[in-house]
């Protein structure tokens, strides 16, 4: 896949004008990758992307870390260990009226940045690079598209070749961190396995808990695709489901379908939020879907536009996001099922097709 960095620049630049932002500077992250392809870690060496209005961006980087990178479109200047990168880039141009300042910048940058340009005007740049990632183009779709396929395959291998019953979570995660990395991921960026009792904690990562017959499982996982993220649910039933694990899969599946339906361009994110909601409390279970129905996705696994009440944001053509209600019994069980949805001009296109029953596993 092939992203189009020259036209983001230009389309960022175009806003900052609109807006009356002078300059926005962006350190590493998700900004820094849509902006220029470059990702690196964040460090106590500074990497900033400096974009003003007009001109060439410039993207300056550390000395020992220049001839990795792959950035077209912009001006690269490296600065050396004994260099004061603040100071570099502050004389590199007038000083700054209004500043769009990255979210994920360290504060001990922005600190000193806020020292040095004293009478501008701050913004997050979320306000902008964040308007320009929420719309995503084909190449984006394609992206996001493969990494839901890869999952989707890695989520169907899983009742023939994992075996639950009798394991550990953390054993259960490593056979599936290793499905997501050989369908083709590059990195393999979380993996959840709830168990019994422990699929009642949303967020729960996995613990030496062994898992039982009976045990309903929580398997939500995902990874990264040309830098975009694969995010999927499914809950599997460790032999033969009771009656009330299936009455609670049933609900949320029928909550899931609900708000797939709901979603489509013109409509309000809190819509979709309310579609999962009402079908949970006709259900019985309306306090226990104790977090919002879903999130954006892209070049980070939570990112705008959130599917939740109060979101009175509309969705149009080209957005992205997750569906995945969920019940949760504390000390019990809980049951999560989640895919990922693109908005296309005439409804949704659903990323993720794996089996959404109560499948059973070993
Ligand atoms: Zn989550
Ligand atoms: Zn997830
Ligand atoms: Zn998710």
């Amino acid at each position: 896949v092939s992203f189009d960095f020259a036209g983001r620049l230009v389309r960022l630049q175009d806003l900052m004008a609109t807006r009356g932002v002078d300059l926005t500077l962006v350190s590493v992250g998700a900004d820094l990758l849509y902006l220029t392809g470059y990702d690196t870690h964040p460090s106590e060496r500074l990497t900033a992307l400096v974009v003003r209005t007009h001109g060439l961006p410039t993207l300056f980087v550390p000395d020992l870390e220049a001839p990795k990178v792959q950035a077209d479109g912009v001006d690269l200047v490296s600065w050396s260990e004994t260099t004061d990168p603040i100071t570099l880039i502050a004389d590199a141009g007038p000083l700054p009226r209004r500043v769009a300042i990255g979210d994920h910048l360290w504060s001990v940058f922005l600190l000193r940045f806020q020292e040095i340009w004293a009478s501008a005007l701050w913004e997050p740049a979320s306000g902008l690079v964040g308007d320009l990632r929420l719309v995503k183009d084909e190449a984006e779709v394609d992206a996001l598209r493969a990494a839901g396929a890869a999952v989707d395959r890695a989520m169907k291998r899983i009742p023939d070749e994992v075996r639950f019953s009798g394991r550990t979570e953390v054993e259960v995660q490593r056979d599936l961190v290793s499905m997501t990395l050989e369908e083709g991921h590059q990195v393999s960026e979380f993996c959840i396995v709830a168990s019994g009792p422990n699929g009642a904690s949303p967020h729960h990562a996995v613990g030496d808990r062994v898992i039982e017959m009976g045990d309903l499982v929580v398997c939500d996982f995902g990874g990264r695709w040309d830098g975009y993220f694969s995010d999927s649910t499914r809950t599997f039933s460790v032999g033969e489901p009771g009656p009330e694990q299936l009455e609670v899969h049933s609900a949320v599946l029928a909550a899931q379908e609900a708000a797939r339906q709901a979603a489509r361009p013109g409509v309000a994110c809190e819509e979709v939020d309310r579609a999962a909601r009402a079908v949970i409390s006709d259900a019985g279970y309306g306090d226990f879907f104790i977090h919002r129905t879903g999130h954006g996705i892209g070049l980070e696994v939570h990112e705008h536009p959130y599917m939740v009440e109060g979101n009175r944001a509309v969705l149009e053509a080209g957005m992205a996001f997750s569906i995945e209600p969920g019940i949760y019994l504390p000390g019990r069980f809980g049951v999560r099922i989640e895919d990922i949805v693109v908005c296309r001009p005439d409804g949704i296109e659903t990323l993720n097709l794996a089996d959404r029953r109560l499948v059973e596993v070993a």
